[in-house]
């Protein structure tokens, strides 16, 4: 925990109401959309890249920890400070610094969300093409950071594709611009390694983005399988004639479901599986590319093929679609999103044996991915977060779904990240001599440990240069210092959060629970 005089100096570096330390707004803080948590002992809004490396500096000297976040909706673990210290918060540098229509690039601020730089573009023709299903609210960059896909990337590549220079800030405060708005630059790529990085080597403040032309036609189409295997074999058979349509997203019968039941977007609900398939390119291509594509779904068991008669359609197909995980909190107040990828070739065989595996423990789950790359995205469903049993069955679940994507040649995560979430799994992919090589480069940008510590790596440590926060594992199980406090009203539940803060308690938010009855354990460090 900050002490008033650390407090007091970090606040002298920056503007009124960019520092936050008080419980209650730390709350909200405590975790992403992943299952991981960790209570930071402040946050920090800046609103420059002078800012940050004041931030970067003020952290290097006091020891404290600093864990660059987005929006939180990475599915990680990767933005929770789960050793404490500074969440560095980038939604107040969320600009669009520059179009350059002629070069198509752009230069943004990482605060900026996904959709709203490729709204901007495509006002002069261009087209950002990486659209993780969370663009609505995932910030460049978190996707720079964690090298997100989505639904598109399968014709047009995914984040890293699109990144051609950033400017960072270095962990001794140095700002520094790597690559540029051009394609190659004299020097080592950079910003290569700091794409996917996960906000462990520099925060970044700018980042150069490629554009490339708004396709002039698309056409949309939905096709029915009758069992998500089929489905599978579909997807591998368009690969395997060489088709690159510019999406193959699957949803099989209980996403289908839930999302139908919640924005009635006219989805098959008898259906067991659906593709979703587009293409684009000059308007009098598209016939011709749909029929090729329809004609292999159909001799792969499709049927009841739905070409979107006009744009309002096609934007309902890609709402059901990209509102699944949204739609299943109906159902179920948490769900965890297992990543994997395999060859394309063994779509199939994996789908099934992750299905046995859920069924074996249990576990109820529903696919909706991008077939086209391979990348499955079973959800299971959490009733209830604190059943530490269930839980349990959830992580062995996942963990036996990693094995698989491993064991096929794949890998342990698609999109969503290595984090907290699977840096026990690294171990699977790569040898101590492999791990040890990326650990050096860590090492390199970030020799004591500043950025983001813990993450990735399979051995959590606090590092060298790093204080140790006195409760570092708030998600532990509650103990006997842990009092369970239910307030019955909002002002009461202010009260004692503003109570705790001053007394230096920590308090940790029951899941699952609504509105103000979300206060209800207070965990008391001092309690023996
Ligand atoms: C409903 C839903 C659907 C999703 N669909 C997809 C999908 O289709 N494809 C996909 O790839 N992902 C998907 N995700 C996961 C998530 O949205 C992505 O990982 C996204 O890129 C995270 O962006 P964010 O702004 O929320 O980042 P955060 O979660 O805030 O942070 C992610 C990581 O980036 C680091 N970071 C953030 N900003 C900076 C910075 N300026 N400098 C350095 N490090 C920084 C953080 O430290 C952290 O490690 C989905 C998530 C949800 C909840």
């Amino acid at each position: 925990m900050l002490n008033k005089q650390e407090i007091l100096s970090l606040e002298s570096l920056l503007q009124k109401g960019q520092v936050f330390t008080d419980v209650a707004s730390l709350l909200s803080y405590e975790l992403d959309a992943g299952v991981d948590r960790g209570m930071p002992d402040g946050v920090v809004l800046p609103h420059t890249a002078q800012d940050v490396a004041r931030i970067v500096r003020w952290a290097g000297d006091h020891h404290v920890p600093l864990v660059g976040r987005g929006a939180g909706t990475g599915l990680s673990g990767g933005a929770v400070a789960e050793h404490g210290g500074l969440i560095v918060e980038f939604s107040r540098m969320n600009r669009v610094l520059d179009v350059d229509v002629y070069g198509r690039s752009a230069v943004v601020e990482p605060g900026l969300i996904n959709l709203r730089l490729d709204e901007q573009v495509r006002a002069h023709g261009l087209y950002f093409p990486p659209d993780p299903a969370s663009q609505r609210a995932s910030t460049i960059g978190g996707n720079v950071s964690e090298n997100s896909g989505g639904p598109h990337c399968f014709k047009y590549g995914v984040m890293t594709n699109y990144v051609t220079g950033m400017q960072v800030v270095l962990a001794d405060g140095r700002v520094v611009q790597v690559g540029g708005r051009a394609l190659d630059y004299p020097e080592y790529d950079f910003c290569g390694v700091l794409t996917g990085s996960e906000g462990m080597l520099a925060l970044m403040t700018a980042i150069n983005a490629r554009l490339v032309r708004n396709p002039p036609g698309i056409q949309t189409m939905l096709a029915v399988f009758d069992s998500v295997e089929q489905a599978g074999i579909a997807t591998s058979a368009v690969i395997a004639a060489g088709l690159i349509p510019a999406t193959m997203e699957m949803m099989d019968q209980k996403i289908i479901n839930i999302v139908e039941a919640w924005l009635h977007s006219g989805l098959l609900t008898e259906a067991a599986a659906m593709l979703i398939i587009e293409v684009d390119g000059y308007p009098e291509s598209l016939d011709k590319q749909i029929e090729e594509v329809a004609s292999i779904l159909r001799s792969n068991g499709g049927h009841d093929l739905r070409v979107a008669a006009s744009e309002e359609e096609r934007n309902q197909i890609w709402l059901a679609r990209k509102s699944a995980a949204g739609a299943i909190a109906r159902l179920a107040p948490a769900h965890y999103t297992v990543d994997i990828t395999v060859p394309r070739s063994r779509l199939t065989e994996t789908l099934l044996e992750v299905n046995e595996i859920c069924e074996r423990y249990n576990l109820p789950v529903g696919h909706v991915f991008h077939a086209g790359d391979g990348n499955l995205h079973p959800l299971i469903l959490i009733p209830d977060a604190q059943d530490e049993e269930y839980m349990q069955r959830v992580r062995d679940a996942g963990r036996e779904t990693v094995e698989v994507a491993v064991r096929k040649d794949g890998s342990l995560s698609g999109e969503h990240g290595v984090g907290i979430e699977k840096r026990a799994f690294m171990s699977l992919m790569f040898n101590e001599t492999e791990l040890s090589a990326m650990l050096d480069i860590k090492h390199i940008f970030d020799p004591h440990n500043l950025f983001n510590p813990g993450k990735i790596f399979p051995s959590p440590s606090t590092g060298d240069g790093v204080r140790k926060s006195p409760e570092t594992n708030v998600s532990a199980k509650p103990g006997k210092s842990e009092i369970n406090y239910a307030p019955t009203t909002t002002e009461e539940a202010a009260q004692t959060l503003v109570a705790c803060a001053n007394a230096g308690q920590r308090v940790r938010r029951a899941r699952g629970c609504a509105a103000y009855f979300s206060v209800a354990s207070v965990i008391n460090p001092s309690v023996p």
